[in-house]
């Protein structure tokens, strides 16, 4: 989830002391990369996932369904193999904001070649195992997006009561205990949004309405130890969320790209932009709270509210007085404006960002559109701080800066090279939710990745403008916005460059005529989620593209037959054959004999669900509503081939590409 540091965690009000010095350091050391790294070229693009995993304990005797808190002990084996050989290890283990809850990446990264789709699958599958290996009886890993009965009375195991008068989240529902408990991060970033906002956090989703559910939906807050904040805080009609571990204590996968070089990252990081709330919606899978049946598909909305911590000045409610910016985001959002220069007239939101610091990077030797990024970035404090690490060589750590940056948890990352290394720019693709099964996860990962290839290879562009990717954004939350929702799309994915014309305007880095904005309108139109992956009448869909691709590079038998599988998951998902986990989550509650109709996920529901999901883990059942029939890829399946080629490619280049 980002830097850790460590060392003593300074309170809020010590840190808030702190927030120009860690800015104004944070903005040197940037520079001083920048000018050091600006030129690096790589051989090959480079890339990996992420995926985040939930330890999960049955009690089959009981129908009752905990996440393990034990996340400390697990990653202390986990980690061991890699401790020992720094460079021999299949997969590289981090810890992550719950104390449920561990990240595992491969190893290695793969690399420029096509058989490495062949062992994708393989590595997930050995990282599930190696979590298994460090679990007790009844207690597995799920990739699981939301636990669907996180902060519903007691979920942990052991078994912890929330605080709501004291500690870290004070909130009414998640125990400060399930906060990771190894790295004080954690705990410091709960706190100190808490406090810079001025009040808890209010996660509010509109609640699923069957025949039977309360209306309108209140809750009775007092019952948890409210002291009436949060029942003044909840809207009706909503599921309430009082805390940062029901956004952060969510699972996702994530993919990092290594571009060739700065200029390429920058157009992989706006070509990726637009296809963010579309893979979102795509991979949705959390369409429940707090025991709640939801009106929302994914967890993007509420990991967006749980670390709000932006003021009511900042928030537009109050006028400014303390602080300097109104901000229309919270800091995990979708990104506000596009690095390219092709991106460029599609900015078209107006951009918050803070003007010395543009003037400064500027001044420094930094172009225009990459300046006001790190700027727009470095609006937000930072919110946790080391003691130990006040005092900095701009020129050796980039801590200040990547404070900063990783605490900006947009749906795209930009990434500077860390310094003294031999990785190059990066590009993290941030939106979807994890699924289910190893295939799943090695088809949404391999879909991604094959499309960076596509778009690199034959020039294609994706970018409208920004505002119709927040637009997106809003309709990806809805309920089986994969099947009926309609998205903004570029109608043309051919256009290679910007239209001249439309390149004057770009002083002000907005299309500030509107004749000019007609132009760009008359680019883009809605479709839904088939018509983006199988074409319509001229617009040929990024399945056949892929395929076109696929056909036209060498590629072995056996890697072609993986990455067909793969394809074929994601179109059948896209044209609405197969559900997406979120839909199958939701038919799977509401024909369940316990449900009332009243939107209530009980313990008994949630048990039999979770014990679902670890059988379509495992591979033990078969789910074809969910998933196509498939050969699973492990490791004793891949050809021998493959695996060597896989390892010469470790042995020439030692360092992980990864981002964690
Ligand atoms: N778990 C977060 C999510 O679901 C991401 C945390 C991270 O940046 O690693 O989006
Ligand atoms: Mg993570």
């Amino acid at each position: 989830m980002g830097l850790l540091t460590e060392g003593t965690a300074l309170s809020w009000e010590e840190t808030k002391k702190q927030a120009d010095h860690v800015r104004k350091h944070g903005i040197q050391q940037f520079l001083y990369q920048y000018h050091k790294l600006k030129d690096l070229c790589n051989e090959c693009l480079y890339w990996g996932d992420e995926v985040e995993y939930m330890l999960v304990k049955l009690d089959r005797a009981n129908k009752q369904c905990r996440l393990v808190l034990k996340a400390q002990q697990v990653l202390k084996k986990l980690q061991k193999r890699e401790q020992e050989f720094p460079n021999d290890h299949p997969s590289t283990w981090r810890p992550e904001y719950a104390e449920y809850m561990v990240e595992g990446t491969p190893g290695k990264p793969y690399g420029g070649l096509m058989a490495h789709f062949n062992l994708v699958e393989a590595n997930m599958k050995l990282r599930r195992e190696e979590i298994q290996n460090c679990l007790g009886a009844n207690e597995v890993p799920l990739s699981l997006t939301v636990f669907p009965r996180i902060g519903a009375g007691i979920f942990t195991e052991p078994a912890l009561k929330p605080t709501p008068q004291k500690g870290y989240s004070q909130s009414l529902f998640f125990p400060d205990g399930a906060i990771n408990q190894g790295h004080p991060r954690f705990h410091t970033l709960t706190r100190n949004i808490r406090e810079r906002r001025g009040k808890k956090v209010a996660i509010q989703i509109p609640v699923f309405k069957d025949e039977n559910t309360q209306s309108p939906f209140v809750e009775d807050l007092s019952q948890y130890g409210d002291d009436g904040t949060s029942q003044n805080a909840a809207l009706p009609d909503h599921v309430y969320l009082d805390c940062m571990g029901f956004g952060m204590g969510a699972s996702c996968l994530q993919v990092t790209f290594q571009a060739c070089n700065i200029n390429e990252g920058r157009e992989l990081y706006d070509q990726l932009a637009p296809l963010c709330p579309i893979l979102l919606a795509l991979s949705a899978a959390s369409p429940v709270y707090r025991g709640y049946l939801t009106d929302i598909d994914n967890r993007w909305t509420v990991i967006a509210q749980s670390v709000d911590d932006r003021t009511d000045e900042e928030r537009g409610l109050k006028p400014l007085k303390e602080n300097r910016f109104r901000i229309n985001k919270s800091r995990y959002d979708s990104i506000s404006s596009y690095l390219s220069p092709q991106g460029r007239c599609y900015n078209d939101i107006p951009l918050t960002y803070d003007k010395e610091i543009f003037e400064e990077l500027k001044k420094g030797g930094v172009d225009d559109l990459l300046s006001r990024h790190v700027a727009h970035l470095f609006i937000r404090d930072p919110i946790s701080l080391f003691s130990e690490k006040i005092q900095q060589n701009d020129e050796e750590d980039t801590d200040h800066f990547e404070n900063i940056q990783s605490t900006n948890w947009q749906t795209m990352r930009f990434k500077p090279p860390p310094p003294n290394s031999t990785i190059g720019w990066r590009v993290e693709f941030r939106p979807m939710e994890v699924q289910l099964s190893d295939f799943e996860n090695a088809a949404y990962v391999t879909f991604i990745v094959l499309l960076t290839r596509v778009i690199l290879s034959y020039r294609l562009n994706f970018i409208i403008p920004i505002s119709k990717v927040d637009e997106n954004m809003k309709t990806a939350f809805k309920p089986d916005a994969a099947l009926s929702g309609k998205f903004y799309f570029k109608k043309d994915v051919f256009t290679e460059s910007t239209p001249p014309e439309a390149t004057e305007c770009c002083e002000t880095m907005m299309c500030c005529s509107k004749k000019k904005c007609e132009k760009i309108d008359d680019e883009y139109t809605l479709m839904t989620i088939d018509e983006i992956f199988h074409g319509k009448a001229d617009f040929p869909g990024l399945i056949p593209l892929i395929k076109q691709y696929i056909s036209n590079i060498e590629c072995d038998v056996d890697t072609q037959c993986t990455v067909l599988q793969y394809l074929n998951l994601i179109s059948k998902r896209a044209s609405g054959e197969l559900n997406t986990t979120a839909r199958w989550i939701r038919n799977f509650v509401t024909a369940h004999p316990d449900y009332k109709k009243d939107s209530v996920v009980s313990e008994t529901i949630c048990f039999d669900l979770m014990e679902k999901c670890e059988k379509i883990s495992k591979n033990e059942i078969e789910v074809p509503e969910l998933i196509i029939p498939h050969t699973t890829k492990t490791v004793d399946n891949i050809p021998d081939a493959i695996r060597t080629l896989y390892k010469n490619l470790e042995k020439k280049k030692g360092q992980t590409a990864n981002g964690h």
